[in-house]
């Protein structure tokens, strides 16, 4: 009997996330030099950080001996003020993908359910199976959120709803009124996680201001991360916004130290230009419809995103993947969500976008 046969049956039977293949893989693998690969895999920032945030990640260095400050507070003063809420509503995680595992450690027994919807983030049912939960995936409707049907899917066994808006891997969007209502119809003892990876992309015209609701629905959670429109997907800080009673249980799961110093002392300045986070914006709309125009122009369907990726339908998407490897561009395959024959695309800066579409020409012929 080894130990790994005794490893709970729940845990044995996960299969791990799938990230996008990172570019010193497909240097090893192709003998590409790292430099003339394009990677637009991951929804990362083509920008890199702001300045002020890498000055100030640099500066933190001097201070790496020192535990971070756990309890984060520079960086929740900043975010209680952006937001007008207490910094005792807010918890900070290693990305927001901790805050996710920190919400479902918190709220979730074993035996209890989560609501999610087919085609949403791979974290979700991970982080539900982790904890010997059981998952409750809703139909999608047009490749988003039925959020009808995840209401009606709510019963005594389930403890969490997941809404990614903007999804993730489909772009797709819930107007901010469609996510109102649905908090409305939420029994008050179900943790509802509203994560909003890529709400920083959104137009000034479909921006809505969920953060409020939280006095209203003190079962909302706000998931936001710091790793996508403001570049530090590789220092890894995300945060959660909530209610106090929420929160406070949530920071008694967390580790104590869930983001470095480095990352803290990053985040506290990226928040201070929002310049920077404005141009990331759009330069994502420019990109977007250059990659539209193209798919477009090559008679293929995608799916209308507002976040800064694209899910584009080619056929055999894992032939096609290989084919763009063997030209140096990284996208991603998302056979894993049930969309083999669909392709997610980072939208990155012009001359990157550029690549890709030749690439893709190619790899059609
Ligand atoms: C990228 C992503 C996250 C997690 O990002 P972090 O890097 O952990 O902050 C969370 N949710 C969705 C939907 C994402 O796409």
């Amino acid at each position: 009997m080894s130990v790994a046969s005794r490893a709970p049956a729940h845990i044995r039977s996960l299969s791990p996330y799938q990230p996008g293949k990172p570019i010193a893989e497909l240097a090893r693998e192709t003998g590409i030099p790292e430099g003339d690969i394009v990677k637009l895999a991951s929804n990362e920032n083509p920008f890199g950080m702001s300045p002020k945030a890498k000055a100030a990640a640099i500066a933190a260095l001097d201070e790496g001996a020192r535990y971070p400050d756990g309890n984060a507070f520079a960086l929740k003063a900043a975010l209680a003020e952006k937001y007008g809420v207490d910094m005792n509503q807010i918890v900070v995680g290693n990305g927001s993908n901790d805050v996710l595992e920190i919400a479902t450690q918190t709220f979730l027994a074993p035996g209890d359910a989560s609501v999610f919807a087919q085609y949403s983030f791979a974290v979700y049912p991970l982080a539900t199976l982790a904890r010997g939960g059981r998952c409750v995936q809703v139909a999608a409707k047009d490749y988003g959120h039925d959020l009808d049907a995840m209401a009606t899917a709510i019963d005594d066994k389930v403890r969490i709803v997941f809404i990614a808006n903007p999804n993730n891997p489909t772009g797709t969007f819930l107007p901010g009124a469609a996510i109102e209502a649905f908090l409305a119809r939420v029994p008050a003892d179900v943790l509802v996680v509203l994560d909003e990876a890529y709400t920083e992309f959104l137009p000034a015209d479909k921006r809505y201001d969920s953060i409020a609701w939280v006095a209203r629905f003190p079962n909302l959670l706000v998931s936001r991360t710091l790793c996508k429109a403001y570049g530090l997907a590789g220092l890894r800080l995300g945060y959660g916004v909530g209610g106090a009673e929420v929160i406070d249980l949530m920071n008694r799961v967390r580790q104590p130290f869930t983001a470095s110093i480095i990352a803290q002392a990053a985040a506290v300045a990226a928040l201070q230009d929002e310049d920077f986070v404005r141009e990331v914006a759009e330069n994502n709309r420019r990109g977007m419809a250059q990659l539209t125009a193209a798919f477009a122009e090559l008679g293929l369907e995608w799916i209308p995103s507002l976040g800064n990726f694209v899910t584009v339908k080619v056929g055999d998407g894992a032939k096609v993947n290989a084919a763009l490897l063997r030209q140096g561009v990284i996208v991603r395959p998302i056979a894993a969500y049930g969309l083999p024959e669909w392709l997610r695309v980072s939208i990155g800066l012009p001359a990157e976008n550029e690549r890709f579409i030749a690439a893709l020409r190619q790899a059609l012929k």
